[in-house]
């Protein structure tokens, strides 16, 4: 099974803490999309025509799309690309895009899935995140998907905003988990150079919230939502039984995924191919029959650090049995001090060819695999 992600890279307004690829200025807006239709069918090989098991229109801000242009994108898949049955189609949207008649609209186009990027209902911290909605527009969308036949969805929300925040995240998770939705993401607060947060960070306008804060936020969700049924099956994301996204599972699955659209990326087991991540540059280059892209090979150490990486996120683990049978890697024989110190510390165990992490391995999961993780020149041990 195979993915296509589609990069929407628009935004009313850029939120402080955001370093995704996106424009405010959205007078390209039908080229690009027209462009993005282009790229579709100029990259109809590149899956090798596998099922399509998921498609995710993400962004910026997909819900900015017009009717007329998703359905042009999705009528595009459908006539280049063979879908499998229960394609899972996504859109993220903002609360303030959300309405009856948009609902009404991707349900007809065959949106099987929402996910909703509230990020916080309190006002004070979304104006402080310079989100566009309001809490009350939050509440007024989550309303609006209980009354539309699309029930299955998806809720952002960060925590780590502030210091004196627990309370109102306490109160963000009691009041997503009162809709019931069948999937959460919640993301730790994290301060990057090129963003608005960056600058205030830089000239000390604001602190960064302590590991310890964060950890209390991450443990709390995680103790709420497991003892309300949720699944807690990644680091940020937890779900009700079944309900695990597939476009999440196929990236940590190492299942091939197209990314179309600026700054989108694909992955086809053998490579990474990386879309120019600049508007102008995108459509220019679409228009002269070209793809702007850079290509990175991945060699054996980077299939294993990914591997590693990305199973050590999961609940499912770092496939250590895997790693043998596809690359010949033995990471216990390769790593067996650090790993047994981290058995030791109750940071990891084993379970059935296995690495898991427990929770507190969780809180310090990129530390571990960077631990874990091998240099391109070092010799085989198996
Ligand atoms: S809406 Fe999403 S993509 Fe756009 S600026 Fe905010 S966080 Fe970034």
């Amino acid at each position: 099974m195979a993915g296509i992600y589609i990069h929407i890279p628009y935004c009313r307004q850029a939120c402080n803490y955001c370093d995704f690829h996106f424009s405010t200025n959205l007078d390209s807006k039908s080229l690009l999309m027209e462009c993005i239709n282009q790229e579709l069918v100029m990259q109809q090989e590149y899956l090798s025509k596998e099922p399509v098991s998921s498609i995710y229109f993400g962004g910026g801000t997909p819900s900015l799309m017009s009717s007329k242009e998703l359905n042009a994108t999705l009528e595009t898949i459908a006539n280049y690309y063979s879908l499998a049955d229960n394609v899972e189609i996504t859109i993220e949207a903002n609360p303030e895009n959300i309405n009856d008649e948009n609902l009404g609209h991707y349900y007809d186009e065959g949106i099987n899935r929402l996910s909703l990027g509230v990020q916080s209902f309190n006002d004070r911290l979304l104006r402080y995140l310079n989100r566009v909605h309001s809490s009350s527009e939050a509440i007024a969308s989550l309303e609006c998907i209980e009354k539309s036949n699309i029930n299955n969805y998806s809720l952002d929300l960060i925590f780590g905003i502030s210091e004196d925040d627990h309370d109102i995240w306490a109160e963000d998770l009691d009041t997503a988990i009162a809709f019931k939705p069948n999937h959460l993401s919640l993301y730790n607060l994290t301060i990057e150079d090129s963003t608005v947060f960056g600058n205030w960070l830089k000239k000390g306008k604001i602190q960064l919230v302590s590991e310890e804060h964060s950890a209390e936020g991450y443990e709390y969700a995680h103790s709420l939502l497991t003892s309300k049924g949720y699944d807690h099956y990644e680091i940020s994301n937890y779900c009700l039984p079944r309900h695990h996204s597939h476009h999440n599972t196929s990236y940590w699955n190492n299942e091939k995924y197209l990314g179309i659209g600026p700054g989108a990326h694909s992955f086809n087991v053998v490579s990474r191919q990386f879309n120019v991540n600049n508007n102008a540059k995108y459509i220019e280059s679409i228009k002269s029959g070209e793809i702007a892209y850079s290509l990175e090979t991945l060699t054996r150490s980077d299939k294993i650090n990914e591997q590693i990486m990305t199973g050590l996120r999961t609940k499912w683990g770092c496939d250590l049995q895997a790693l043998k049978d596809h690359f010949q890697f033995d990471l216990i024989k390769r790593r067996h001090s650090i790993i047994d110190e981290l058995i030791r510390k109750n940071f990891m165990l084993i379970n059935e060819e296995k690495l898991i992490l427990t929770l507190p391995g969780q809180l310090i999961a990129d530390h571990i695999s960077s631990e874990l993780m091998i240099e391109p020149l070092e010799p085989d041990l198996v």
